[in-house]
């Protein structure tokens, strides 16, 4: 079949929605992109002000290999258009007693330092890397590569390995199997953090994450990571693929059986062959196709955490961080189930504390810091909001804590703030109530599986991104809109 007259209409231009539309334009489908903001790369965002430019969602590259497909795709090198570098120092962890443990890359350095920690620890490392490779291996060669149900993987590994994907433990008993010290496993429990879960609720397979960050690197976009949306656009140029900002979809049209269009709010409607939403799967649903979900998948697809996003410019630099850093609460289990069981604000949060200025200094004036500052706190609860108030003492506990433990003075420092809350969130990107990563690991809701890349009612509907398998985080996100793209292809 002659695929070049096909129309693609994309609702969303995140990575998931890029990614998806990148690859049906180098299928040579005609692909038109329909985003409601004035800029592309959703969650993936910037803004500038006064000198110090922010990145207002993600700040660690995992995984560039992925990034390095989507491009050759278009028939161009990632690294041309986007320059990235690898950090030596990965994390910096910081400890209210002010014990100070650093990740780095480099695995012997990692091990003399955790020697120093525990003399136990440099073979529990050792043991736990080999357990965490073997998630990766079991996952990489199913669940990552687009399997979109837990019987596909059954079945794919089947008399191969089932017995050793670590699914129906928690990601923390994993951990503790191999660590005994305690600061040791509050830091390899924060690997939950790349997906926005409890790793008391995730499954153990998300143990794959330390792995992912060691042997492939943890990465940085050179000039700030919107450099990387910037690159995607021009991907999307030199394939022709058209771009539509400041356009939003209101609905996705039916005639019963198959998608035939989508409207925009001004009332124009666009025909398409093909619709595929990077809007999320809950919010499309409910918005676009007007349809409601049961409370069954509601629970199934239950939203991960949100965040409230602190970016300050601070005229002062503090040389005790490094790029990038997190203050752990002095109860993580305590903070955990605040977040993702009691869902209320955390008493005492971890904050993940970004520096970018140790690797790049362009994103801040001279003689000063530019911090992210994310606790992740829960979603947007209708029946029950957190009020503004709420959201500004919870700004002031996390800053108190970053006092305490280290970083004098920040608040009096401040020169430029801009805090997000989950409702910003919520509001910008229409993520399901302010999710960042889409949808929750739960080993009880959903054994870390997202909703399907294909509609279950309407065979020409597709979506992508991090509420659908295997999203959640910018390689997996953009890994899905690469899957459907190719299943676009296939089907035709
Ligand atoms: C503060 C923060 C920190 C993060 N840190 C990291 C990190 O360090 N590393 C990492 O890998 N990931 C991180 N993430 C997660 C990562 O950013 C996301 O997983 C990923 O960018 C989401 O991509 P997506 O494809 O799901 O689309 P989104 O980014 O959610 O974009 C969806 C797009 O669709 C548009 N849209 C929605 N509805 C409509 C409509 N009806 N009409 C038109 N347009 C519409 C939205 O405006 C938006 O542009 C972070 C996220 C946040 C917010």
């Amino acid at each position: 079949m002659n695929k070049s007259g096909k129309r693609v209409a994309v609702i969303g231009s995140g990575l998931g929605g890029l990614s998806a539309a990148i690859t049906c334009a180098a299928k040579g489908l005609r692909v038109a992109i329909f985003e409601k903001n004035d800029k592309i790369g959703g969650k993936l965002n910037i803004s500038r002000k006064e000198g110090f430019s922010f990145d207002l969602g993600p700040s660690i590259l995992t995984l560039p290999s992925v990034f390095r497909d989507l491009f050759a795709k278009a028939g161009l090198r990632f690294e041309d258009h986007v320059p990235i570098r690898p950090l030596q120092t990965h994390w910096r962890n910081f400890f209210e007693d002010g014990a100070c443990i650093d990740l780095v890359a480099d695995l012997e350095r990692q091990k003399t330092l955790l020697a120093a920690v525990d003399t136990e620890a440099p073979a529990q490392f050792d043991r736990f890397m080999a357990y965490a490779r073997r998630q990766y291996e079991l996952s990489d060669r199913n669940y990552l590569r687009g399997f979109d149900s837990p019987m596909e993987i059954i079945l794919d590994l089947w008399g191969n390995g089932l017995t050793g994907l670590d699914l129906l433990r928690s990601m923390h008993r994993g951990v503790s199997s191999y660590f005994t010290h305690p600061k040791l496993r509050d830091i390899f429990d924060y690997f939950a953090k790349y997906i926005g879960s409890s790793p008391f609720n995730a499954p153990g397979v998300i143990n794959l994450m330390p792995w992912v960050q060691y042997c492939y690197g943890l990465w940085y976009v050179e000039g700030g990571m919107y450099r990387l949306a910037e690159g995607l656009k021009k991907a999307l140029e030199e394939l022709s693929a058209e771009l539509h900002l400041n356009r939003e979809v209101i609905s996705i049209d039916t005639d019963g059986s198959a998608v035939t269009s989508i409207t925009l709010a001004d009332g124009e409607q666009v025909k398409a062959d093909f619709v595929i939403s990077n809007m999320e799967f809950i919010p499309a649903h409910e918005r676009l196709l007007k349809t409601s979900l049961g409370r069954w998948t509601r629970r199934r697809l239950e939203p991960a955490c949100s965040g409230l996003v602190i970016h300050l410019g601070v005229k002062k630099v503090y040389p005790q961080l490094a790029h990038h850093n997190f203050f752990f609460s002095k109860n993580s289990r305590e903070h955990f189930r605040d977040v993702f069981d009691r869902h209320c604000l955390p008493k005492d949060p971890t904050i993940y504390l970004v520096a970018p200025t140790r690797t790049d200094p362009s994103v801040a004036p001279d003689g000063c810091d530019n911090l992210k500052l994310l606790p992740h706190i829960p979603t947007v609860n209708p029946q029950n909001p957190v009020t503004a108030h709420e959201y500004v003492q919870l700004r002031e506990l996390v800053l108190e804590k970053c006092e305490r433990m280290g970083l004098t003075d920040l608040r009096s420092n401040i020169v430029v703030e801009e805090t997000w809350t989950p409702p910003d969130i919520e509001r910008n990107y229409y993520s399901n109530r302010g999710a960042i990563y889409g949808v929750v690991s739960d080993r009880w809701r959903n054994l870390a599986f997202k909703a399907s890349k294909k509609s279950a009612r309407y065979n020409n509907l597709y979506f992508t991104g991090g509420s659908i398998n295997p999203g959640g985080g910018m390689p997996m996100v953009t890994a899905c809109g690469m899957q459907v793209g190719e299943k676009i292809a296939e089907s035709l």
